[in-house]
């Protein structure tokens, strides 16, 4: 807890300290974050920190296995949906990126065909990415394609793909590589992923 505390110190200092500070002035002015991050709640792969950007830089989604759910409007609590929904429509954001990476335990969760009665949760939600045709066991390889799944989902949102469809928003399919702390985009010219 004491590395939290001299952290939170270091943050004051920097981003809210004064009368025009960082902080003060996004307190007035209010958020506008042109960038959406969907990404995972693994420790290792923190948006903010990856890209090094400031508060009010970054609208960031963590959930497990960084997923984008299928469009489903019912009575349902939509947590991600909803956030989608606040960036795209009030926000109204220019990029929305989704934020695979490797090693994901909830990929692993998922191929390792955890019972349901294992888990209360996380069965059935990474169970949204399941790729009932193909048999994977490579965990990146599939975190990889889970990604483009997520995309596919994004793409179901009337919202999303109108704003798409009229060159106002970006959505950005990216791989981060923990050991090498290198990320990759998807290229559909290529079809693959290449190092940024
Ligand atoms: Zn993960």
């Amino acid at each position: 807890m004491k590395k939290l505390f001299e952290g939170y110190q270091k943050f004051r200092q920097k981003y809210a300290t004064g009368d025009d500070s960082v902080m003060q002035t996004l307190s007035e002015h209010g958020q506008r974050p042109e960038i959406m991050v969907i990404s995972c709640c693994d420790s290792r792969v923190d948006p903010a920190v990856l890209l090094q950007c400031d508060p009010g830089k970054l609208f960031v989604v963590r959930n497990i296995a960084n997923i984008i759910p299928p469009y489903e409007k019912d009575e349902k609590h939509h947590g991600t949906s909803a956030a989608l929904e606040f960036a795209v429509r009030f926000l109204h954001i220019k990029n929305l990126i989704i934020l695979g990476h490797s090693k994901c335990g909830g990929i692993q969760a998922l191929l390792s065909q955890c019972n349901l009665y294992q888990n209360d949760f996380i069965t059935n939600w990474v169970s949204l990415i399941e790729n009932k045709n193909n048999q994977h066991t490579d965990v990146d390889g599939y975190a990889k394609k889970a990604v483009l799944q997520s995309y596919n989902h994004a793409l179901e949102f009337p919202w999303i793909k109108q704003q798409v469809d009229t060159g106002m928003l970006t959505i950005h399919r990216w791989f981060f590589d923990i050991a090498t702390g290198t990320i990759s985009a998807f290229c559909d010219t290529e079809n693959k992923y290449k190092e940024l």
